[in-house]
Parts: C-alpha cells; sequence; structure tokens
C-alpha cells in the first residue's frame, strides 16, 4: 500500500475544532485596527528574491539561511515571503502610494522560513502585520504601541504580555557604534561562540541578540547603542516613552534589543511573554525610515511591526474563559421522506427570515437517537425536530440541547421562527 503524503515539517493544518479561536482572534485585531483608522492591503505571496535581499539585508539570519527560494519555469529567482514589510513596501512603492500621502495599513497572512520546527516556531507561520508611512514624528510609533496594548486587552491577555523598547538611532550613529562594539568583543574573543565570532564580521549587533547562556557576561558589559545616540534619536525617544507615561503603558528599557532585521531606525520594541518558553516574542516592530530609499524610493519614513499569530493563539489557549462560538446555533433533525423534503424547505425558509442564524440540517438519514447524537455533536444549542406526524400537519418540535426545558410540540413553522428570534437566534 502507498504512503499516505503528510504536510511539510513545520507546516501545519488548522483542523475544523481550531477555526473558532482564529476567528475570534482575527476578528478582534480587525475591529482593534478598524479603531485606528487602518486599512488592508493584500499581497501576494511570492516576491523576487531579490527583494528580500535588498530590505532585509544580505548577512540577516533570513536570507542566509531561511528563505524558500527556487527558479520558476522563466529562470527568475522567487522567494515565498519570509515576512510582509518588503512585500507591502514594494507595492507601495509600485503604486506611487508614498508620494506626499501618509498610509496606516495592515496585511494578515502565511510567512515562510526554514527554521528548526519546534513550539512556536514553525516554516508556515501567520504573521499581522502593520505598516504606517510618511510619519517622521513619535506620536505614530506610540500610536502602535497603543493599538497593541488595547488589542491584548480585548483578548484578555495584557498581563502575560510587557512591552521592551529601545532605539537603535540613525544609521551614522549605529556605524560609530559598530566600531566601538566590534573593538569591545575583539578584546573578548576568547568568550565569543562560534555565531558570534561569525557575526562580529558580518552583523555584529546581533550578537548582542545572543541567546547562549554563557555570553551573558560578555555581552552585559559592552558598550551600549544609548550612549552613542545623537540629540534628534534621544528626543525621538524621550517624547514615545512621554507618551507612554502620559497614557499610562509600562515599558522596560532593554538596551540589548537590536532586532533581527537590518533596516530599523531608531525606535524598535517587542511584546514578550514569559509564558510561551523561549519563543517569547509575540510582536516586535520598529522604526525604519531607511527602507524606502534602500528599495529605490524618495526618503520618507516609515514604522511597523508583525505579530505571530500562533504565538498569540497560544498565549489565548492560557485562558480559561474565552467564549468561542459554535459553528452550529440549531441542528435539524428530519426522520421520514417527508419530513426530509419539507425539512429542506423549510430550513431554506428559516434562513431567509434569520439570515444570521447557523443553521445546519441533518442530511444522510438515520433514527432520532443517531440524529440527536449528531445535533448535540455540532455544537447547536437547539434542535428543531421533523418527523412524519409533524410533517403531515405541517409542524414542527424544538428541544434545546443545552438544557432540561421541555421540548416544544406542536408548533407552526412560523412559530418556531417566531421561538428561535424570542430566544435570541438571529
Ligand atoms: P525570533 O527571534 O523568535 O526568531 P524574529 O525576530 O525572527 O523572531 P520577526 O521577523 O520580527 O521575528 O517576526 C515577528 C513575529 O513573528 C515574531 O515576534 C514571532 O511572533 C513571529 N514569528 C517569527 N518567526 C516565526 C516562526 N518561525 N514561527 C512562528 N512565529 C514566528
Ligand atoms: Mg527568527
Amino acid at each position: 500500500m502507498a504512503n499516505n503524503i503528510q504536510a511539510i515539517r513545520g507546516m501545519h493544518d488548522v483542523l475544523p475544532e481550531q477555526t473558532p479561536l482564529w476567528q475570534y482572534a482575527e476578528q478582534n485585531i480587525r475591529d482593534v485596527l478598524g479603531a485606528y483608522g487602518y486599512s488592508e492591503i493584500r499581497l501576494p505571496i511570492v516576491e523576487k528574491t531579490e527583494l528580500f535581499k535588498r530590505s532585509i539585508g544580505e548577512v540577516t539570519d533570513i536570507v542566509e539561511k531561511e528563505m524558500y527560494t527556487f527558479d520558476d519555469r522563466n529562470g527568475d529567482s522567487l522567494t515565498l515571503r519570509p515576512e510582509g514589510t518588503a512585500g507591502c513596501l514594494r507595492a507601495c512603492l509600485e503604486h506611487g502610494l508614498l508620494h506626499n500621502q501618509v498610509h496606516r495599513l495592515w496585511y494578515y497572512g502565511a510567512m515562510y522560513r526554514h527554521e528548526r520546527p519546534q513550539k512556536g516556531r514553525y516554516r508556515q507561520f501567520f504573521q499581522l502585520g502593520v505598516e504606517t508611512y510618511g510619519m517622521a514624528g513619535p506620536d505614530i510609533d506610540a500610536e502602535l504601541i497603543l493599538l497593541m496594548d488595547r488589542l491584548w486587552k480585548k483578548l484578555g491577555i495584557r498581563d502575560k504580555v510587557r512591552l521592551e523598547l529601545n532605539s537603535l538611532g540613525t544609521i551614522a550613529e549605529r556605524g560609530i557604534y559598530r566600531e566601538r562594539l566590534v573593538n569591545y568583543f575583539e578584546g573578548h574573543l576568547d568568550q565569543l561562540d562560534e555565531d558570534s565570532l561569525r557575526r562580529l564580521k558580518t552583523n555584529p549587533l546581533r550578537i548582542l541578540d545572543t541567546k547562549n547562556p554563557a555570553m551573558k557576561s560578555v555581552v552585559a558589559n559592552a558598550p551600549e547603542l544609548m550612549d552613542f545616540l545623537g540629540e534628534e534619536s534621544l528626543q525621538h525617544f524621550k517624547a514615545i516613552t512621554t507618551i507612554l507615561d502620559d497614557l499610562g503603558i509600562a515599558y522596560k528599557l532593554n538596551t540589548r534589543l537590536v532586532r533581527g532585521l537590518d533596516y530599523y531606525s531608531k525606535t524598535v520594541f517587542e511584546w514578550v511573554t514569559d509564558e510561551l518558553g523561549s519563543q517569547g516574542t509575540v510582536c516586535a516592530g520598529g522604526r525604519y525610515d531607511g527602507l524606502i530609499e534602500q528599495l529605490g524610493g524618495k526618503p520618507n519614513h516609515a514604522v511597523g511591526f508583525a505579530m505571530g499569530i500562533e504565538r498569540l493563539l497560544a498565549l489565548m489557549e492560557t485562558l480559561d474563559n474565552i467564549k468561542l462560538t459554535s459553528p452550529v446555533d440549531v441542528y435539524m433533525i428530519r426522520v421520514g421522506e417527508i419530513a426530509e423534503q419539507q425539512g429542506l424547505r423549510f430550513a431554506e425558509t428559516i434562513r431567509n427570515e434569520i439570515p444570521n442564524l447557523k443553521l445546519q440540517v441533518n442530511c444522510g438519514g438515520g433514527s432520532f437517537k443517531s440524529q440527536f447524537k449528531k445535533a448535540d455533536k455540532s455544537g447547536a444549542q437547539l434542535a428543531i425536530i421533523l418527523g412524519d406526524d409533524e410533517a403531515d400537519r405541517g409542524e414542527v418540535a424544538i428541544k434545546s440541547l443545552r438544557n432540561n426545558q421541555q421540548e416544544q410540540q406542536n408548533m407552526s413553522q412560523q412559530q418556531a421562527i417566531e421561538f428561535m428570534i424570542e430566544h435570541g437566534f438571529n
């Protein structure tokens, strides 16, 4: 017998029993973005490889070893998007959306990275990406933080995440710091691991981001980027913290927060949790003013973030009081030939009269007993019951599936519809 084909490692199905939680999160995300006046943009999953190389940076983990890159039939090198910032900016440049305009955009979808799969780290994962363009001031950086603060609260997980903030300064300021940092690490080569020795040549700031406990002290004693920031960068950072203080949003300054991507400038932030083991960053972002020029646009401003949906859901799963809606409100039981025929017609009438009701009709026959079992399993609150006797009289019965109330018998179809509306099924 042939082996069954299985999904690709690190790429997961979301089964029907899991989708209510996804939908609940997605709906809340949309509502919060709506409350701040953000617009959705939909982007291709595949882009030219060059786009990611140029924007994310050749010496980042993503471009060095995580991209799904392939030649298409024309021989062009394409890549499954590992993140959305590059594609979003590409689209906005291509369609001229950045000329004297401001934008507040979001996208939602699958991203692809060839990483070692583990809890909270997958090869296909979903992100909400939020990107804003054309705004230089610290207020928009703060708005992105406020927006997430509101979402955490709405989802009931505010106390499970905390905000860490840093500033990476301008590219010039970072350049000076980089030299000093390299000097420092060169004086401590014996304490660097293999990864860090490599990064010392390519991307020394990333050494600060190491997860290797053995390097804790050498990193702790490294010079701090904050000390190299110029007046303007410092003021920008200060202004953000003032807004956050004013609105009562706590944060921690984390001078080791450098982010994996090259394109950040000034503000960087992460929302982190202690509840998901080592995959503790749920949402991360910052300002990346330099990237627009790097991709061929006129100098402009950009701030954004991305949130990992699987990590968000893992956090939500630690709650026990989320009320998820069942895909079915009412289940129709039909036993007998006339009942089956009449039931289908009645179901369409119900759907006309109560358009928001989720009504599932039993198909494929079965005894009352087996149909009741299916009704119960469907998650429905109510069963509408049609046997041939009822059908003969044009009547139905209604039974609650979730409490012990008496079955309501001998109802006309119209009465049944009124009953459902009265009981809030609309
Ligand atoms: P990490 O340090 O965990 O690898 P990253 O810096 O690579 O994260 P970003 O590129 O900033 O992550 O992506 C933003 C968010 O997307 C992360 O904070 C995380 O929630 C999520 N994310 C990133 N990579 C993965 C992955 N492989 N699987 C699941 N979620 C991911
Ligand atoms: Mg990563």
